[in-house]
């Protein structure tokens, strides 16, 4: 249990696995943070949504009392595409800039990092994706420096390694994959989070969960990842509901944005299921993505089951679940979903059994299905969207 006593000043400096400005506030760090990286004219990418909101405006303005010329893009996309990446390579060429700012939630942050990429390769976008040896193909010294700033606790895509790019032509996910996307410094403010609504909140506090449960499942060998994510669930578990009952609430904000990062953290080790049938979901009938891991968070977690029983009794027992099992973490599951008001069923966001054909086909060779506890097929995969929509575990 962690508790709110002795957490008032929650503030540090990070560098595990990124330099990570923590703390509310620290936005005004921004162009200190560009000039560390010799940044003087900064392409800020976000999503269109967010370009609206005054801290936007803030954080350009905090550029151009420093002297540098901020330039703005934000034609992106909720489940980006290659043409969002494109067009923001060019919007970079034209301004004459010289580093990218990431900010946002995972949308704008994975097209901000593709961008950093591809301003300087001369092969198109889906020659980079996360295939053998294909980010060998990378011209590294071409790529721009980026800073991340996260204003959803979700994603954690400031500090991965991989931007998850939707490919137009075949409405498939493509995981766009180089070490040295991961962003080279990360500001990351509790308070920019304040003003996401409840439902946001809860589906990316959700996506968080997802990633540390299903790295700490899956079978690779990563102590270090596993005790992330342990922490990582744990933090979840005390403040997800603080954060999305009152959004004010910066203890419970500051938590769910560690809980973030430690999630996409502990990820390193891999994803599993719940990943392989939400990925086709978002690229086909664009449902959101942390809302669809939580609807079928427990149908995966019963399907694995033979697999993860011995394992979830530990997690059970580090969160303090009574009769720690994985029953008791089935149970503690279904009740954190109803308290954040996740649906029960995948037909309640769209999903309907029309579509399990396509589906399942994308999802037993979705890139995230390799690090499942147990090897799932398309009839594995078919099955479980029927139990999802049916909402019967
Ligand atoms: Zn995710």
């Amino acid at each position: 249990m962690t508790t709110k006593n002795h957490l008032e000043n929650l503030v540090g400096n990070w560098n595990y696995p990124t330099a990570i400005r923590f703390g509310c506030g620290r936005i005004s760090e921004l162009a200190d943070t560009c000039h560390e990286l010799g940044i003087s004219k900064p392409l800020l990418i976000t999503d269109q949504g967010i370009a609206a909101l005054p801290m936007v405006a803030e954080a350009v303005n905090i550029c151009k009392n420093a002297g540098m010329a901020c330039g703005v893009f934000s034609d992106i996309q909720a489940n980006p595409i290659g043409k969002n990446v494109n067009d923001g390579v060019t919007a970079y060429k034209e301004g004459r800039h010289d580093g990218v700012i990431a900010f946002g939630g995972g949308s704008a942050l994975d097209v901000a990092k593709a961008v950093a990429l591809m301003v300087g390769q001369d092969r198109p976008l889906w020659d980079f994706e996360d295939k053998e040896d294909w980010s060998e193909r990378v011209n590294v010294d071409g790529m721009a420096p980026v800073v991340a700033v996260p204003t959803t606790s979700g994603t954690g895509s400031e500090v991965g390694r991989a931007s998850v790019i939707t490919d137009e032509s075949d409405h498939t996910k493509k995981i766009i994959f180089h070490a040295n996307m991961l962003p080279a410094k990360v500001i990351c403010d509790p308070k920019l989070t304040v003003g996401l609504p409840k439902n946001i909140t809860a589906w990316v506090g959700m996506d968080a969960l997802s990633h540390s449960m299903e790295a700490y499942f899956s079978p690779f060998y990563h102590p270090m990842a596993e005790g992330i994510a342990l922490k990582g669930m744990q933090l979840v578990k005390d403040f997800l509901p603080d954060a999305v009952s009152d959004g004010t609430d910066l203890v419970a904000r500051s938590q769910m944005m560690i809980a973030s990062t430690m999630g996409a953290t502990a990820f390193q080790k891999g994803l599993g299921a719940m990943h392989s049938l939400s990925h086709p979901c978002g690229a086909v009938l664009n449902t959101q993505h942390g809302l669809t891991n939580a609807v079928v968070m427990p149908y995966v977690l019963e399907r694995n089951r033979e697999a993860i029983e011995n394992k979830a009794v530990e997690l059970a027992r580090f969160l303090n679940l009574p009769n720690p099992s994985l029953d008791s973490l089935l149970k503690w599951v279904l009740e954190l979903r109803e308290q954040v008001a996740i649906p029960h069923t995948l037909a309640e966001i769209g999903v309907a059994d029309s579509h399990i054909e396509e589906l399942s086909k994308m999802a037993a060779v979705d890139p995230t299905v390799g690090g499942n506890p147990i090897p799932l097929g398309v009839d594995d995969m078919a099955a479980l969207y029927a139990k999802a929509i049916s909402g019967n575990i």
